[in-house]
């Protein structure tokens, strides 16, 4: 038997995976290891097996096409990264790095993300703008000491992602790389045929001053969107601005007040942000009003207020009062902790957008809409970055000044994420129903399979190499001692597209459709820069549709439905 027709082990099918009411209880990250997808020898990490080895390969040829398509060049960096680097730009003290030295001493993490070492590539390969614009990226393991490692591959302490990294000679040509990225994820994210939306998010630890994040609406997610029925802006909580949907004074603003202290860089002004108990801060927002507060200062509270106790330090420091613009004269603030000398020291701002938005609300940048929430997953990140590593590390270009002389200029970046594996976890969950896996055809671990309903093997030998040469994806379950009914049901449990059945009016065989049918919306939807938040109508939901086909026409038929799949 050819190895092109072994059907891959499905492991542990127990009866609760052969019922839908069961079925449904069973958690995704549990269905991929029982289904033999993949194996977590601990939580966070990931043993790749032939059928999540199958999907990876399919997801990861899609995305090499794309980025290819788009003028990236492929490069792969070691998984080891000098810690010299990350000292560099600030960030060897980030709480997600996994270190280690080797035998002298000298100190490593493993690759959690790649922007020093690409940028210290890039400023030792640049020479001048005429190397420009540059364009890598690589598909390859990161590891991050996560705190929480859930749900299998939605987080993992290693995961496989697709980072770019582009190089330009301003901040206007880097704008240009940034948007053909973005045209590229579009064109990876319809290609999987999962609806998705592009959202304005803050942008971090990674830092620069614009980024999207590229979500699939969904309850599992940890993130959460708003999307606003006025101006149809999609937001990420952390870039949410919101105005209450009524007056404060009618509202709750006469109950408690809580407040959090910040500092800024320099530790000479304590900044107080206020705002109703029974609302989240959103600190970012402070960052508008205070630009030079330092939302990372690693102290606690009472750390800062030290900073201002005594009366020396009153007389020179300076306070700024944060109100949010829920609040109202008759709130019931808290005391203020520190005794001040002078109130001309204390500048207080009022009605101003501090708290985390909430489902109803006014949306803060039309002033019209209402405000949606949904939860998300994030499943991509584009970030423009500007010299945010170029500078410290040193990644210049000289570039013809107006009077012909060359001067020397930052690079002007960009980095670009997809989470591969993340991707695989996600599509897993959201297109499962009450068979199993759902798989769109392009990444399902193989296209159709083949069972045969006689005891004439020779038959199903002639449909499989009918669909073979179709360029079919196929595998043939001929496993003996197993009835065609639990054939049928792996086969869906698993996610296969289609099933074909070789019964006993052959030549004339059954194709039975798995996958969802995407119809002709989806195509017009996503051609165009689409954010997609109109998911619901994307999709028929055929999946009992059976055809009868003659052996001659086969191939043609299974390769044309698959095309809608
Ligand atoms: P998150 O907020 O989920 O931790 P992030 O903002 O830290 O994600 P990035 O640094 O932007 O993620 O990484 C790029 C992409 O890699 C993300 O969009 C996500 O899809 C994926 N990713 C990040 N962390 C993990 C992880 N621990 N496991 C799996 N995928 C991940
Ligand atoms: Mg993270």
């Amino acid at each position: 038997m050819s190895p092109l027709r072994r059907f891959p082990r499905i492991f542990s099918v127990g009866p609760e995976l052969l019922k839908p009411n069961s079925l449904a209880k069973v958690p995704t990250a549990d269905l991929f290891t029982k289904l033999g997808f993949f194996t977590h020898p601990k939580p966070g990490l990931v043993h790749w097996l032939p059928l999540g080895t199958s999907v990876l390969d399919k997801l990861t040829s899609i995305i090499h096409r794309h980025m290819r398509n788009s003028g990236a060049e492929e490069v792969r960096m070691s998984a080891l990264s000098p810690a010299a680097l990350w000292q560099q730009t600030g960030r060897w003290t980030g709480t997600e790095l996994f270190k280690l030295h080797d035998s002298s001493g000298s100190e490593y993490c493993l690759a959690a993300t790649c922007e020093e070492d690409i940028t210290a590539v890039a400023a030792a390969q640049i020479a001048s703008y005429k190397s420009l614009p540059l364009l890598y990226y690589q598909i390859n393991t990161k590891f991050r000491d996560e705190k929480r490692p859930r749900a299998g591959l939605l987080r993992g302490r290693e995961f496989i992602m697709k980072d770019a990294y582009s190089f330009d000679v301003s901040p206007e040509a880097a704008m240009e790389s940034y948007e053909e990225m973005v045209a590229a994820y579009h064109r990876v994210f319809s290609e999987l045929r999962v609806p998705y939306v592009k959202a304005e998010a803050s942008t971090g630890d990674i830092g620069g001053s614009l980024s999207h994040e590229w979500q699939y609406v969904h309850p599992s997610g940890e993130d959460t969107l708003f999307r606003c029925t006025g101006c149809d802006a999609v937001l990420n909580v952390e870039k949410t601005l919101s105005f209450p949907a009524e007056d404060p004074a009618n509202g709750k603003a006469g109950g408690p007040v809580s407040v959090e202290y910040f500092v800024t860089d320099d530790k000479n002004t304590l900044v107080c942000a206020y705002f109703l108990s029974d609302r989240t801060l959103l600190p970012n927002l402070l960052q508008d009003e205070v630009p030079e507060i330092d939302l990372k200062c690693g102290l606690t509270q009472d750390q800062i207020l030290a900073l201002f106790s005594g009366e020396d330090a009153l007389l020179s420091k300076n306070v700024i009062r944060v109100m949010d613009l829920r609040l109202h004269s008759r709130s019931n603030f808290p005391d203020f902790p520190i005794k001040f000398v002078s109130r001309a020291l204390i500048t207080t701002l009022t009605d101003i957008p501090i708290v985390e938005a909430v489902h109803g609300e006014i949306c803060g940048q039309c002033s019209e809409g209402v405000l949606e929430s949904s939860r998300a997953i994030e499943v991509g990140h584009t970030f423009y970055l500007g010299e945010k590593y170029s500078k410290p590390l040193q990644c210049t270009v000289s570039v013809p000044g107006n009077d012909g002389t060359l001067e020397t200029v930052n690079a002007f970046m960009g980095c670009y994420g997809i989470g591969v594996s993340r991707l695989i976890a996600a599509i897993g969950e959201i297109n499962r129903d009450l068979m199993g896996f759902r798989w769109p055809a392009c990444i399902a671990p193989w296209s159709a399979t083949v069972i045969n309903a006689s005891t004439d093997f020779s038959k199903s030998e002639r449909v499989v190499s009918e669909l073979h040469d179709a360029g079919v994806d196929v595998r043939c379950d001929d496993r003996e001692g197993l009835g065609l009914g639990r054939k049928i049901k792996e086969t869906k449990l698993v996610g296969i597209p289609l099933v074909v059945i070789v019964g006993k009016n052959f030549p004339i065989v059954e194709v039975e459709i798995r996958g969802k049918k995407y119809n002709d919306l989806w195509k017009s939807l996503f051609a165009q820069d689409s954010e997609g938040w109109e998911v619901e109508y994307l999709e028929d939901g055929t999946s009992d549709i059976k055809h009868k086909v003659h052996i001659e026409r086969l191939g043609s038929v299974v390769a044309s439905l698959l095309k809608d799949m």
